[in-house]
């Protein structure tokens, strides 16, 4: 049985201790196993302090920004062999491993770009020069400088590639030491992109640990930062931990989200905002199995819409096979794991007691190419609720697989804007209409309570890559209950793993310092 090894202070080891399997989610058969200790975290953060920071200091956007270049083609170079890892272990049909992996090259290919566009500099400037004095000689420039520390990033276990990418791309341009945790269950990918970019990299520029975090968070200090995509209550963990509030590390959380889908009141189903607005929501509940934090769990549709909607949806769901995701007639997987599967039965049951069937039942169906009993697989559910406000069960809890609930309601946009704010905070709702005093009212009022907000309509339709796809030139992340983080979002994502500093002085030194 293989042993997956971590890449710490420079070596590939095991580590020791108990074991824990990596299995196939499909067959239950295990793959690999991770050992749950015993590695040297001290001297990998002192690794990273010193080689790590010592490399990248030397480096300036555009260099950072070659090397994220040179990662991106290695993912090209294995896509084949990271997908099949993906079948195996995440339950990846492969549309869904191809959404990961190329999103993760994708991701460092456009942050490889911007590092050639910030070019040779190492401090960004924030905003223009300002004039601080009696006259133009005294300014004031804020800038963001390299923070002294080493980046933490703790994943989750739905987007091992893309997890590892997205926060890796911004780290290493912004110029931070890299110590990165996928999550244990899907973590064959992780693993093997980082054996693909170890060679590419200087060394202690990226770090990776195989297995639970352990005293991990236990070497942090000032300047280090931690970036954490995960459940609420690991969160909550994380919010607490010692060291974090000891010595103040600046933490990025994306956690669970209620995402919404509401269909504004001018719309057709049959006309394209319609047909993209149904596409949108049957994706999102079936891609990856519905592990998507972006996807869609909470459906608003004009009550005189609201049968249609269920009927079309209903009839779309249920054409999708499930089973066996290296079969090519197979759309839907398994999920992840046994604990996942019956984290998604228990919210099934929840709702179930709160809302009417459309489409499901209790999940339970007979999966395609896979061997009686085995595998974590839960069909499509659709519940329905005519009163969506008042509905606990669907606004207070994230039910992360294949289901979704349809609401109903009065087509007033304030209205559509409470329900998105009912989910206390989350990564992205979606609105489908083309009348924009409606649109205006309703981004007015949801703003506040989204990452992102995506407007669907007539016009944008053909383009459009859906709610559930996070681009790296938009920002991700959300307020309350989705964390409170922001990730990506183009040059503000180098942020995070940056310091701002107001400079004052000569204005013709600052303008120097900024590269004017
Ligand atoms: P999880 O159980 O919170 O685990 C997330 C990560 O945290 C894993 O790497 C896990 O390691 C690690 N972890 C667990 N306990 C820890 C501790 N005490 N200290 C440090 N690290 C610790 O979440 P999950 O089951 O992987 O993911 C599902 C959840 O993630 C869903 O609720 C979903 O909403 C959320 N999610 C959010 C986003 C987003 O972008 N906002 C994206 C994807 C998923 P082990 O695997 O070794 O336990």
């Amino acid at each position: 049985m293989q042993l997956l090894a971590s890449y710490l202070h420079g070596t590939w080891s095991t580590g020791s201790g108990s074991r824990t399997a990596l299995v196939n989610p499909t067959t239950e058969e295990v793959l690999a196993e991770v050992s749950t200790g015993g590695h040297d975290l001290a001297a990998a953060f002192a690794h990273a302090r010193e080689a790590g920071a010592r490399e990248l200091a030397g480096m300036t956007f555009a260099q950072r920004g070659t090397l994220l270049g040179a990662l991106a083609k290695a993912i090209h170079g294995a896509r084949e062999e990271l997908i099949a890892l993906a079948v195996a272990n995440g339950g990846n049909t492969r549309g869904d491993a191809k959404f990961d992996i190329d999103g993760g090259a994708v991701t460092l290919s456009y942050y490889a770009e911007l590092g050639g566009k910030l070019g040779t500099g190492t401090l960004l400037a924030d905003g223009e020069p300002i004039q601080v004095g009696r006259t133009a000689r005294m300014g004031g420039q804020h800038v963001w400088a390299r923070r002294r520390g080493v980046a933490v990033h703790v994943n989750a276990f739905n987007f091992p590639a893309w997890g590892l990418c997205e926060k890796l791309a911004c780290a290493l341009l912004a110029g931070m030491p890299v110590i990165s945790k996928p999550a244990t269950a899907t973590a064959l990918v992780a693993h093997r992109l980082a054996q693909l970019f170890e060679p590419l990299l200087p060394k202690g520029v990226l770090q990776l640990l195989i297995g639970p975090a352990g005293s991990l968070l236990d070497h942090l200090r000032a300047g280090d930062v931690v970036a954490f995509t995960g459940g609420s209550s690991t969160a909550r963990t994380l919010r607490t931990h010692p060291k974090i509030v000891e010595h103040g590390v600046r933490l990025n959380i994306e956690a669970d989200s209620l995402n919404a889908a509401i269909l504004g009141p001018d719309v057709d189903l049959g006309s394209e905002a319609g047909a993209l607005f149904l596409a949108d929501v049957v994706r999102d509940m079936t891609q990856k199995t519905g592990q998507k934090c972006t996807a869609i769990r909470r459906v608003l549709v004009p009550e005189a819409r609201f049968k249609d909607v269920c009927e079309a949806i209903r009839e779309r769901v249920a054409t999708i096979a499930i089973g066996d995701p290296s079969r090519e007639d197979v759309r839907m997987g398994p999920l992840a794991t046994a604990a996942q599967r019956d984290d998604v039965r228990a919210g099934i049951a929840r709702l179930a007691a709160a809302t009417e069937a459309v489409h499901g039942g209790t999940g339970d169906i007979t999966p395609v190419g896979v061997p009686a009993g085995k595998g974590f697989f839960v069909g499509p559910v659709v519940r329905s609720t005519t009163s969506p406000m008042d509905c606990a069960p669907l606004n207070d809890h994230e039910v992360f697989g294949p289901v979704s609930t349809v609401g109903a309601y009065s087509g007033d946009a304030g209205f559509a804007a409470a329900f998105v704010a009912r989910g206390d905070g989350c990564l992205v709702s979606s609105a489908y209409s083309d009348d924009r005093d409606w649109v205006a009212s309703f981004v007015g009022a949801a703003a506040p309570w989204a990452g992102r907000l995506y407007l669907g309509s007539s016009k944008m339709a053909s383009q459009s890559p859906g709610p559930g796809t996070v681009l790296p030139s938009l920002l991700h992340g959300g307020p309350g209950r989705a964390g409170g983080g922001e990730e990506l979002g183009g040059e503000r994502g180098l942020h995070f793993y940056m310091q701002r500093c107001a400079l004052e002085g000569d204005a013709s030194v600052l303008k120097s310092l900024v590269g004017g």
